[in-house]
Formats: C-alpha cells, structure tokens, sequence
C-alpha cells in the first residue's frame, strides 16, 4: 500500500523537485517500507520522534526535520540532520551553526516564515528577518548553509486563498534572494506543499514537497 501510494505521489512530482515522505506518527516498520519502495528522504516534525528512528533505520536516510524546533534539542540532531526547515528566530539559526561546528559538519537551513492567516503557525514575518539580517554577520554562520525559504499554506478549502498565499512565499524568497543571496547559489529551495496543496504549491514554484498523510495513509 504505502508502495503504491509513494508512485503516485512521485509520478505528480517533476524533475528537480524533491519530495519529503513525512513520517511523523508512523512506526519504524511503515518507514522501512516506503525505504524499500526506494525513498530516501524523510521528515519528521519533533526530535523525540525522530531519534528512536534514526537509531534503528538505515544511516543512508537523509532526515529533515519540519517542525518547529527548541534551542535546547539542536544538539542531539546536529550529528546527522540533513535539512532543518524550521528557522524561526535568530537564536535558533546560531544554536544550529554551533552545534553544526562541533559535530565538524554542516547542515543545511531554512527560514520558515509565517503566510497563514492561523496564528498557531511559526515564522518569521518578513520585516522580523528584516531585522536579523540587519544585525547579523553572514561570514559567522560557518557551519550552516542558509538554502532558502519553507512555509506553510492556511488550512482551508479555498484553493484561491492558498495560491495567494503559495505566491506570497515566492515572492519572499525572490526579495531575499535579491537582497542578501544574489551571488549565493545555495540560495534556491522553496519547501511549501503537503499532501493536500502539493500540486498547487508545485504550480506555483515549490522545490521541495512535504507529504505526509498521501503516502502513510
Ligand atoms: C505533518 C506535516 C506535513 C505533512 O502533512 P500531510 O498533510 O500529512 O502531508 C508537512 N509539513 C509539516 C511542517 C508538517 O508538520
């Protein structure tokens, strides 16, 4: 089952955009299937959850995590977490770049910002990255490399509310591109779409899907 579900989401997605099989609440055995279906990549949205299945998974997954993200768990992740997504304050992308350093490694990064008219979502509103890019030194974040933008879409039924909100997050990573990443190619991802909105969200510019429900159903 979750084979067959894994090849249809896969035959929506183009070449060049890569698809998170999000295995928040699935057992270990449900993961391992959608590995041997030949996934490699998985999200998982709190680190509770996804030590116990990076310890007994294969070491060949390359994890994301997803979720929002507290400064005090980036270290038992920063030896092997692929992809944070969760970027939500200053404090936190320096926390990350710390313990990147010590754990001799880089991790990739992205800032989340808030598009959703809920305001249980995390992120950063555009004039608050505004702000930390203002006071912050690019060259001291030696270990994390800042890869571009993620967010997530209202939860509603309109899909015209949820194409605005797809273009807004273009639109944002288009304005910091510009401003501070224009020479910097690793500057490129924008992760938006899960398993209700990914089509739409691939529409509108996505790079990056994160599909949970669609795939573990
Ligand atoms: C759970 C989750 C997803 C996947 O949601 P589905 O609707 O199950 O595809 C994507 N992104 C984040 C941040 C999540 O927490």
């Amino acid at each position: 089952m979750i084979q067959e579900n894994l090849k249809k989401v896969l035959k929506e997605i183009p070449a060049g955009v890569k698809l998170v099989a999000v295995s928040k609440m699935n057992t270990i055995e449900r993961i391992q299937e959608a590995y041997d279906a030949g996934q490699r990549v998985f999200g998982e949205n709190r680190v509770q959850e996804l030590m116990p299945k990076f310890e007994a998974l294969p070491k060949d997954i390359e994890w994301h995590l997803i979720g929002h993200l507290q400064t005090n768990k980036v270290k038992s992740i920063a030896p092997f977490v692929s992809m944070i997504h969760s970027i939500d304050s200053e404090k936190l992308l320096f926390e990350v770049n710390r313990q990147a350093r010590k754990a001799e490694r880089s991790i990739n990064v992205l800032l989340q910002f808030h598009v959703a008219q809920e305001d249980t979502k995390f992120g950063f509103t555009v004039e608050e990255a505004e702000e930390m890019f203002a006071q912050i030194k690019m060259s001291n974040l030696t270990n994390v490399v800042i890869s571009g933008v993620m967010a997530m879409a209202s939860n509603v039924d309109s899909q015209d509310q949820i194409r605005k909100e797809f273009q807004k997050v273009k639109e944002i990573f288009a304005h910091f591109k510009k401003k501070y990443f224009l020479e910097d190619e690793n500057f490129k991802e924008i992760s938006m779409g899960m398993s209700g909105d990914y089509q739409l969200a691939i529409k509108e510019g996505s790079t990056i899907v994160r599909v949970g429900s669609k795939i573990f159903k």
